[in-house]
């Protein structure tokens, strides 16, 4: 079977999409639920400028990231993943919390291949770079720049992430829902391989 380059996102995509609701919500007098998450930008979410989120982000980033919980599944889906596959994490965060996503990974016993800190929301140069085979994402704008330059996504549905979707992007709820899709791939793969010999 060959291997496929599985490349994830991390907040929002393995991690639940309202993991700092809570803090936000606190230190911003706001009451947003998760089901009202519908701007994926805190600062827009919230009615405040860019720069006075920005204050609060980099203040607390580390214990947000260090507090962060896995959707349901998502372990176990990445640990099958990891048994057959490449498993590249590609994140937007700075490189700063690098130690702190190490750590919060080790602890929690998630096995990988690669990670990357991107400082930045442009991920296709890397997905190149990891002859990327399927990209899971939550951030609306991510899924349609990555299936514009070529890359099959999955995009875990959020409130903040409605709207038409890339014919090379499927809408998915679940982490057995990916499951499921690596191993259709799975099949088709070891159908062609059984072909070639
Ligand atoms: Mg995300």
């Amino acid at each position: 079977m060959n291997q496929l380059n599985i490349c994830s996102d991390i907040d929002g995509t393995v991690t639940r999409s309202d993991d700092w609701l809570d803090l936000i919500n606190k230190s911003f007098d706001k009451s947003i639920a998760s089901e009202n998450h519908k701007i994926y930008d805190y600062h827009r979410l919230i009615g405040i400028l860019r720069e006075n989120y920005e204050a609060f982000y980099q203040k607390h980033k580390k214990e947000m990231f260090a507090k962060s919980s896995f959707r349901p599944m998502a372990k176990e889906v990445i640990s099958e993943f990891y048994q057959n596959h490449r498993v590249h994490f590609v994140t937007a965060w700075d490189t700063d919390v690098e130690p702190v996503t190490i750590q919060w990974l080790m602890e929690n016993f998630v096995d990988y291949d690669s990670i990357s800190h991107l400082g930045s929301h442009n991920k296709v140069q890397r997905a190149f770079e990891l002859d990327c085979d399927l990209f899971i994402e939550d951030r609306y704008e991510n899924a349609w720049e990555l299936s514009e330059a070529g890359f099959e996504v999955l995009l875990m549905n959020c409130p903040y992430n409605q709207g038409p979707i890339h014919y090379r992007t499927t809408r998915i709820c679940h982490w057995n829902d990916i499951l499921e899709i690596v191993r259709e791939k799975e099949v088709k793969n070891t159908a062609s391989y059984a072909r070639v010999i």
